[in-house]
């Protein structure tokens, strides 16, 4: 079961303290704007500060009031049932004039059993500038009653009236091992935790979307593949550039993904076979595999051209040409010195 309360807010310890203290204080903004990378706890932290508002109990914990968990303004908070709790999300890309109109009308009546009604705007940048307005009136008129929490990964987008209207409150990227923590908790096995933390940057969200992609199987073939472009015959190359070229959407991301195998076997050169500090510990196998045919010195100029293909890609140069002459350089013998 899901936790509420501050507790289940992994790696923001700052900002929990912040917003604990200000309840604590009887001086929470009456309009906050989350802001930060998706996938790093926002959503969790407005979940918490919902219920911490809510709570009958407000036990003391580190000397600041977190949510009970159990009383039932918690449990309804946590099931999404808490009728002083309303979520607006994006219907398809916007959050539609109505849907803010249905909101502002409800913020006129008392709360039905909260001490407070708690508004948490997701994705509040697709408010387009009429349900921005719309909301705006009732931002600038506190009744006392409402809480706002908006919740946005692009605040740039936001109205600046809107903007100056909320305290902001900054949700950073995550340390990797909280991610990895994070992801253990979802039933991510270690290895693999190890991985997707690396490839999420900071993001649990980002990790977790990697590993339900197509993308994840397709980085493991890749990396393969390059680990074994050394002894690839030129038949073989232009047979694998066109099966890369077909997956043209995501081959861009794979070969930026992909750039991380040769850091790894630079870094087993470097510390003399050792693997514990691979990115890849997932694909260990095809770094050995490099790292024993390839120099440091060719590592190098292998990963350039990846980074330079990936470039190209980007600059729509016809995938296939990309892939092929990309993979019959990375063929290419080593040069020995004589
Ligand atoms: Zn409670």
């Amino acid at each position: 079961m899901d936790e509420v309360g501050f507790r289940g807010l992994l790696g923001h310890e700052r900002t929990a303290t912040v917003l604990r203290r200000a309840v604590a204080g009887g001086r929470l903004h009456h309009a906050s704007l989350f802001t930060g990378p998706s996938g790093v706890g926002k959503r969790i932290a407005a979940r918490a500060l919902a219920a911490l508002l809510q709570c009958e109990q407000r036990p003391v914990s580190d000397g600041l009031p977190d949510a009970c968990g159990t009383c039932p303004h918690c449990r309804r908070v946590r099931d999404g049932i808490h009728p002083d709790v309303i979520d607006v999300s994006p219907d398809g890309r916007f959050i539609r004039i109505e849907q803010v109109r249905e909101l502002t009308a409800s913020t006129r009546f008392r709360p039905y059993e909260g001490r407070v009604r708690v508004v948490i705007v997701h994705g509040a940048e697709a408010m387009k500038a009429e349900s921005a307005n719309a909301l705006l009136k009732t931002l600038e008129e506190p009744g006392g009653e409402t809480v706002f929490i908006l919740l946005s990964d692009r605040p740039h987008q936001l109205l600046p009236t809107i903007r100056s209207r909320c305290q902001p409150v900054r949700f950073a990227r995550l340390d990797r091992q909280t991610v990895v923590d994070l992801l253990r908790r979802e039933g991510v096995s270690a290895a693999e935790a190890e991985v997707l933390a690396e490839l999420g940057d900071g993001s649990v969200g980002d990790a977790l979307a990697f590993r339900a992609s197509a993308l994840a199987d397709e980085r493991t073939a890749l990396l393969a593949l390059l680990a074994r472009a050394p002894s690839l015959g030129a038949d073989q190359c232009l047979v694998e550039a066109e099966r890369l070229a077909s997956q043209r959407e995501r081959l861009e991301s794979l070969l930026l993904l992909a750039q991380s195998l040769y850091r790894d076997a630079l870094v087993v050169h470097a510390s003399g076979g050792r693997l514990d500090r691979c990115i890849n510990r997932d694909a260990l196998d095809s770094v050995q595999t490099l790292a024993r045919h390839r120099s440091p010195a060719h590592l190098h100029q292998d990963a350039a051209r990846v980074r330079e293909a990936a470039r190209q890609l980007e600059g729509n140069v016809n995938p296939r040409l990309v892939m092929e002459s990309l993979l019959i350089e990375l063929s290419r013998p080593e040069r020995r010195a004589i």
